[in-house]
C-alpha cells in the first residue's frame, strides 16, 4: 500500500517540503509506494518580501509571482481547489471542489493573513502594504504626500517582525531623498513596553531612532481609528492625530484551521521541537500556521521544513522521528534605502543585530532575485 503525504499551503514552507521529500524519497516515489500532494488555493506562488520594494517602485507584482507548478517537482501532485476543512479523526482534507484525499501524514502550511477588520476604522482609515491591491494604494498615497504627521501603528500578531522598522528606516531615507523629510512627522508605535518583540532588536532602534529623527510611543495596542478625525486610539486611551496612517494589521491564520477546529484565530498549537500539532502524531505544522512565540518569517519556514521533511522520511522508513527544530530564524533588516543590518537566533541564543552595511544591503537585494531557488529546494 502507498503511503500518501499531503501538504496544505503552497507558499514558502509548503512547497520546500514538498520539493525536498520528493528529492529525500525519490526511490519510493518512482516505485509508486509515496505519494506527495500539495493543495494551493491560487496557481501561483508569491515572494511576500517583494512587497516592501514594491511600495517604493523598486518591484514590480510580475517580478515578483511564478507559476506554483513550475517550482514544484514533476512527481509531485498539485490541486488548485482551497482546502475547506482538515479532519483530524478521518485523515481526510477536503477540497472546495469536492475532493477529499485521504492522508497517512499531513503538513499544515496555509500561512497567515493581515485582518483589518479587526479594528474598527482601520479599513477605511489605515494603509498597509502586507498585500498587493495595498501595498500599491499605499504608494500612491505616497507619492502625493507633500508633508504632515505619518504614525506607524502595529497589530499583534503579524508576520515578519522587522518589516515595521524596516519600512520605518526606508521611508526616512526616502522622505529626504525627494527633499521633504523636514515636512514629516513620523511616529512608530509598538504594542510592548519597548521599540520590537526582540530585546536586542529594541535596543538597536531605540538607539538609531534619535539619528533619524523617528519619535517613538510604546505600549501602544491599537484599539480604533476614527477616519473622519483623523485619529488612531490605543487600549492604552492614547490618541494620535494622523495625516497618514500606516499599520500594520494584526494577523490571523487560515480561515479553514479555524472552521476545522485546529486552532484559535486558525494558529495551531504546535510542539516547538517536533512541529507536530499537539496531541497529534501525524499532523506537522509549518511556518506562519504554528503559534509558536517565534518569528512568523519566510526563513522560519524553511529552517523548520529541513526538520519536517527529516522527521517525514524517516517516519516512513523506519518508525523514528529523532529530529528537532531549534528555533532558528535568519532575518535581513534593512536600515535605510543602502543599508541593512540582520539577526540569526535560536531558543537559547538571542538576536545580535551587526553594524549596518551597504554589503548586507546588497545581499538582501540579492537573496530577492535568487529567492526562486528556495522553494524549489535548492537553496
Ligand atoms: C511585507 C512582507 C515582508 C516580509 N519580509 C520577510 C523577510 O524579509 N524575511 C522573511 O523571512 N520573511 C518575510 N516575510 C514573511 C514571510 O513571507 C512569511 O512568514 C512566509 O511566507 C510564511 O510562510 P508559510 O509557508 O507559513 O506561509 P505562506 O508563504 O504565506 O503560504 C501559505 C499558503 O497557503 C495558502 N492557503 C491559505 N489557505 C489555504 C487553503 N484553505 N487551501 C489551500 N491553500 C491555502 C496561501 O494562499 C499561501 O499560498 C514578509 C512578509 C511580508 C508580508
Amino acid at each position: 500500500m502507498s503511503k500518501r503525504v499531503v501538504i496544505v499551503g503552497g507558499g514558502v514552507g509548503g512547497t520546500i517540503i514538498a520539493n525536498l521529500l520528493a528529492k529525500k524519497m525519490r526511490h519510493e516515489l518512482k516505485k509508486g509506494e509515496l505519494v506527495i500532494d500539495v493543495v494551493s488555493d491560487k496557481p501561483e506562488h508569491f515572494y511576500q518580501p517583494g512587497l516592501l520594494y514594491m511600495l517604493f517602485g523598486l518591484k514590480h507584482h510580475d517580478e515578483l509571482v511564478r507559476d506554483e507548478r513550475n517550482l514544484l517537482d514533476p512527481m509531485v501532485e498539485l490541486h488548485l481547489h482551497p482546502a475547506v476543512k482538515i479532519d483530524k479523526d478521518k485523515n481526510e482534507v477536503h477540497l472546495k471542489n469536492g475532493v477529499v484525499i485521504k492522508y497517512d501524514i499531513v503538513v499544515i502550511a496555509t500561512g497567515s493573513r493581515p485582518t483589518p477588520e479587526m479594528i474598527p476604522g482601520l479599513r477605511e482609515g489605515g494603509h498597509w502594504f502586507y498585500e498587493v491591491d495595498a501595498c500599491l494604494k499605499l504608494r500612491h498615497e505616497l507619492m502625493t504626500f507633500k508633508g504632515g504627521k505619518i504614525v506607524l501603528a502595529i497589530g499583534l500578531p503579524h508576520k515578519c517582525p522587522v518589516a515595521p522598522l524596516e519600512v520605518t528606516y526606508m521611508l526616512d531615507d526616502w522622505f529626504r531623498q525627494r527633499g521633504i523629510r523636514d515636512k514629516v512627522e513620523y511616529t512608530y508605535t509598538y504594542p510592548i513596553g519597548r521599540l520590537h518583540g526582540l530585546e536586542p532588536v529594541a535596543h538597536f532602534a531605540a538607539k538609531t531612532f534619535p539619528k533619524h529623527g523617528i519619535l517613538s510611543e510604546t505600549l501602544f495596542n491599537m484599539k480604533e481609528v476614527d477616519p473622519n478625525k483623523k485619529t488612531v486610539t490605543s487600549l492604552e486611551g492614547v490618541t494620535l492625530k494622523y495625516d497618514l496612517l500606516l499599520t500594520i494589521p494584526p494577523h490571523k491564520g487560515a480561515q479553514v484551521i479555524e472552521d476545522s477546529g485546529l486552532g484559535q484565530n486558525g494558529f495551531i498549537p504546535t510542539d516547538k521541537f517536533t512541529l507536530k500539532m499537539e496531541g497529534s502524531t501525524n499532523i506537522y505544522v509549518v511556518g506562519d500556521t504554528t503559534n509558536l512565540p517565534i518569528s512568523k518569517a519566510g526563513s522560519t519556514a524553511h529552517f523548520e521544513s529541513d526538520i519536517i521533511v527529516e522527521n517525514i522520511a524517516s517516519e516512513l522508513r523506519d518508525g523514528l522521528t529523532p529530529f528537532r527544530y531549534d528555533g532558528k530564524v535568519f532575518c535581513f533588516i534593512e536600515t535605510g534605502m543602502t543599508k541593512a543590518t540582520y539577526i540569526m537566533f535560536d531558543y537559547n541564543n538571542p538576536p545580535n543585530p551587526v553594524a549596518p552595511s551597504a554589503l548586507i544591503h546588497w545581499f538582501k537585494l540579492t537573496y530577492n532575485k535568487v529567492y526562486w531557488l528556495t522553494p524549489m529546494g535548492i537553496l
